[in-house]
């Protein structure tokens, strides 16, 4: 980080001529950068590759205003050590990345305990109510209302037993106020018939929405920020440049300096190391997913499902059947394992039948996971124009735009309307920066 003693005095004057920087074109950071734009900043989007083409390109496309739940409750993290056992299941951790993981694996466990539960799970509601309709604004400036439909989803249960195990998840989001309805084999046959007759429980979540194409959705939202009067720039950043009262002065990127009054980081994945130019040192691991879509199915269902026992689901896009899901723990750098999408064939076989394999693509990415499943939406502690947005975990399309909201609150100086503090960066007591 330079510093620059002779910086000149920041220019915070009417939100009109404050200039915000916003690090990350993914999901979180163009509807961050879009509400902004909303409500007059002067923003530039700052990216070293298009719009959506990090993680935000390959997700399931599925906008919950329903997670409550964290991934690391006790019930999915007693499930660990069976899941481990296969290198195609649902969850890998690749050994040799062990030694790193290790601290954010045992925060993890922490995070798992039953006493923390509560309390993430209310701050996961907290964020997540208003999810689908946080998009509306956003979604009329570029025009792509289309884009987003209330289609709910599906949670599939192969056997009672599954099921039973799942009681205490459904506990708590009945006690969360959640929408859901549990049913039978025939009311799930009716509801999603295209599905294999082999459940005989399912449970349907009425307010899901879903994007119909999660990556274009980023990139017309991006073009609207453009087409609004915001900026795009295509660069690396590298570094920031501080003034003489530790504020950010300007962005530096490979393409040279970009001024700003106001900083926000949201890289995904890729944040620590800009964090940590900005003094905080968060616990961001990625957890690494893959994808299949299939272009031309034969069988399309009409509503999202999903197998958390198969760790993945599966959602109708305008392009095709897009296959998603798993976890799996190594470095950002680690090659793909694609034995891990082609498996997703095996799943979707067993649970729509008929479907083909046809014009298929694969992919992989890094979901910005931290260990208690909540994202980082929060004021540097020390540096008084920097924001961070980032972690959103398995959850960052559900939450882009209610991030957005909450971030121009931030930036604005106005009460965002929920209590900050789950979100805040300096919540991880962490050795070292
Ligand atoms: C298989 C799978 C399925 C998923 N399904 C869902 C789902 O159905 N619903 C849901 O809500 N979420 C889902 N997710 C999670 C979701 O995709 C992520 O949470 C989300 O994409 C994160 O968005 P982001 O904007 O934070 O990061 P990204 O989309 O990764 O964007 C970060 C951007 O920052 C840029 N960047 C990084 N460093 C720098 C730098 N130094 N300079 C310039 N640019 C930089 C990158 O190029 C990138 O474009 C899924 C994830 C996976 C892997």
């Amino acid at each position: 980080m330079r510093l620059r003693q002779s910086g000149a005095a920041m220019k915070v004057g009417a939100e009109q001529r404050m200039h915000v920087a916003v690090i990350g074109a993914g999901i979180v950071g163009v509807s961050v950068a879009l509400s902004l734009r909303r409500e007059g900043f002067a923003v530039t989007l700052i990216d070293r590759q298009g719009p959506g083409e990090g993680t935000s390109f390959g997700n399931a496309a599925m906008i919950s205003p329903d997670i409550v739940v964290p991934m690391t409750s006790p019930g999915i993290v007693r499930q660990v050590p069976g899941m481990l056992l296969d290198p195609l299941g649902p969850l890998r951790i690749r050994w040799r990345h062990l030694p790193r993981l290790t601290p954010y694996l045992l925060r993890v466990l922490a995070a798992s305990r039953k006493s923390r539960i509560e309390s993430t799970s209310a701050a996961m509601a907290a964020l997540a109510r208003g999810a689908v309709e946080a998009y509306s604004p956003l979604a009329r400036m570029a025009d792509a209302e289309d884009m987003i439909r209330r289609t709910g989803r599906i949670n599939l249960f192969e056997s009672e037993e599954e099921f039973r195990t799942s009681r205490w998840k459904l506990e708590l989001e009945r006690r969360r106020g959640l929408h859901f309805e549990v049913l039978d084999a025939a009311e799930l046959r009716q509801l999603e018939p295209s599905l294999a007759p082999i459940f005989p429980r399912a449970v349907f979540y009425p307010d899901t929405a879903q994007s119909v194409n999660n990556f274009r959705f980023v990139q017309v939202l991006a073009d609207a920020l453009q087409r609004h009067g915001g900026r795009s720039l295509r660069a690396e950043v590298l570094d920031f440049d501080l003034d003489a009262n530790g504020n950010v002065a300007a962005v530096e990127t490979d393409d040279g300096r970009e001024p700003c009054d106001a900083v926000v980081v949201a890289a995904g994945a890729w944040s620590r190391p800009l964090a940590r130019r900005l003094g905080a040192n968060p616990p961001l691991e990625t957890e690494r997913g893959y994808h299949l879509t299939i272009g031309d199915p034969g069988v399309m269902p009409r509503i999202p499902f999903g197998s958390n026992r198969r760790g993945f689901s599966c959602t109708p896009l305008e392009h095709g059947l897009r296959v998603a899901g798993t976890v799996e723990l190594a470095d950002l750098e680690a090659a793909p394992d694609w034995r891990r999408a082609d498996v997703l064939m095996t799943h979707v076989r067993r649970l729509l039948p008929g479907v083909q394999d046809r014009e298929t693509t694969r992919w992989m990415g890094h979901r910005p996971g931290l260990p208690d499943s909540v994202p980082v939406i929060s004021p540097s502690p020390l540096h008084r124009n920097a924001y961070f947005a980032f972690g959103h975990g398995h959850f960052g399309l559900c939450l882009g735009a209610r991030t957005g909201q909450l971030v121009t609150a931030l930036v604005a100086g106005r009460d965002p309307g929920i209590d900050m503090t789950p979100y805040r960066i300096d919540r991880f007591r962490t050795r070292g920066r």
